[in-house]
């Protein structure tokens, strides 16, 4: 898909430029040391865009200190402030940063004025040079439209329209759009529909690509591989971010894999693919375990969304970090790696589905440990979905379908969901597992 170049600072995303690697601060924007090292790392390991949570007009303040440190130390990575729940804060902060996302879900309460704050908010960023991303997310689309559409990737699809057609009202260009889902077939299904609607009226804006809330580890690697991949082996994306719970230098490597492949500079470990029947049979000969995943993520994911294949059994070996040689034909890795594949494109599940947030500035307890904790407690919930989300101001909408989901509140307090209602509230943070579990024991599960 040919889309427009858009500038942000120094990076140009779409129009042909290559892949731009993106990731946010998990640091308290307001603690302006600990996130201005942070993103001297995340520049330092390859990020093209960082951006920061901003809950206040303080943190706007906070932001434009962090780019000035940043700037006085010759770092021109641009920064992108992330703001939802407020508009005036987003008018605020495209005099700062090079960058505004606002998610249309919860720009502004009421439409009509969310249409005259956008166009104030386009007049500041036009002053500014400012970029804008419309950011939906499958979680958080707002009543208006899930009213008339549905949670649906449709609903996602017309959502973005109806802003991109503001944009084009308010005849600023400068926009990237992204609809994220932490579900792969809602959010590549998603996606296509925009590329194809978006064609059809003559719109060209950047695609901003990335599967939300998917988790850490080998499943938050894969589910991420196989959503943006199939994407970009269609020609549709321009900039990724690969949203991982864990520190997000983590996230780089996978989302360059991504860019270098579809940015025709690498290529898949695989040496051999058999076919019985539906059932893909790959061998790979890969450098590493990381790089086998991501291979094997994207040599099948699309497929298995598309219901192009039903099975994939993995064989060959791969290299572990001290260089030992590792077979897999036959072996309980291989059929692990082959259910984490299946799980991620959503054909067969053997665990839990895990909804869990990266964290940002918005996250008052140690996310990872506690995703880690519950993920270890429930193992055994096969087919259920379970959310541990950072904050109480966007988790509860962020978390989609999940069964049950652990929300943290601030202040050492968390808040029990059992689907979208909250049914034990500010509960400790030292009990909050043990809730947790109990609520789901007598659910019974
Ligand atoms: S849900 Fe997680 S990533 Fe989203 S704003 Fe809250 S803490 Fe940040």
């Amino acid at each position: 898909m040919q889309t427009k170049e858009v500038r942000v600072g120094n990076v140009s995303i779409g129009g042909g430029h290559p892949i731009v690697v993106q990731t946010m601060c998990n640091t308290h924007t307001s603690d302006i040391e600990a996130s201005v090292s942070q993103c001297r790392r995340l520049a330092a390991v390859g990020a093209g865009l960082i951006r920061l949570t901003v809950p206040t007009l303080a943190d706007v303040r906070a932001l434009a200190e962090i780019k000035s440190r940043l700037r006085a130390e010759g770092l021109e990575v641009p920064l992108v402030a992330d703001v939802h729940f407020s508009s005036d804060i987003a008018i605020a902060a495209a005099e700062v940063v090079e960058k505004v996302r606002i998610n249309p879900g919860n720009f502004h309460k009421d439409f009509d004025m969310a249409c005259s704050q956008f166009s104030r908010l386009v007049k500041v960023c036009r002053e500014h040079g400012t970029a804008i991303r419309i950011g939906l997310n499958h979680g958080s689309l707002g009543e208006r439209i899930t009213t008339l559409y549905g949670n649906t990737p449709l609903a996602m699809k017309e959502a973005a329209m109806e802003w991109l057609g503001l944009c084009v009202e308010n005849d600023f260009h400068d926009v990237v759009v992204s609809l994220k889902a932490s579900n792969t077939l809602v959010m590549v299904e998603a996606y296509r529909l925009l590329a194809r609607d978006m064609e059809e009226k003559g719109m060209s804006f950047p695609l901003h690509l990335g599967v939300t809330e998917a988790g850490n580890g080998d499943s938050g690697r894969i589910k991420s591989a196989v959503g943006i991949s199939a994407l970009l082996s269609e020609g549709i994306g321009d900039t990724v971010r690969v949203s991982l719970t864990e520190d997000p230098e983590n996230e780089i490597p996978v989302a360059r894999y991504l860019a270098d492949r579809y940015g025709h500079k690498l290529h898949s470990s695989m040496i051999r693919l058999n076919m019985e029947g539906k059932k893909a049979i790959a061998t790979y000969e890969s450098p590493s375990r990381e790089r086998l995943m991501l291979d094997m993520a994207c040599d099948f994911g699309k497929m298995l969304l598309d219901r192009k294949i039903d099975d994939v059994e993995v064989r060959g070996r791969y290299y572990a970090g001290n260089g030992q040689e590792i077979v897999l034909d036959g072996t309980e890795e291989a059929a692990y790696f082959s259910d984490e594949l299946l799980q991620a494109a959503r054909r067969r599940f053997y665990k839990p589905e895990y909804i869990a947030c990266p964290g940002c500035g918005r996250t008052m307890y140690n996310l990872e440990e506690t995703f880690e904790e519950v993920k270890r407690r429930t193992s055994h919930l096969k087919g259920m979905v379970i959310a541990v989300m950072g904050c109480i101001v966007n988790g509860p909408g962020e978390m989609a379908d999940a069964d049950w989901g652990y929300v943290g509140e601030g202040g050492h307090k968390v808040t029990i969901y059992r689907k979208k209602t909250p049914v034990l509230k500010h509960i400790p943070e030292k009990e909050a597992i043990d809730r947790l579990l109990e609520l789901i024991e007598k659910d019974g599960k």
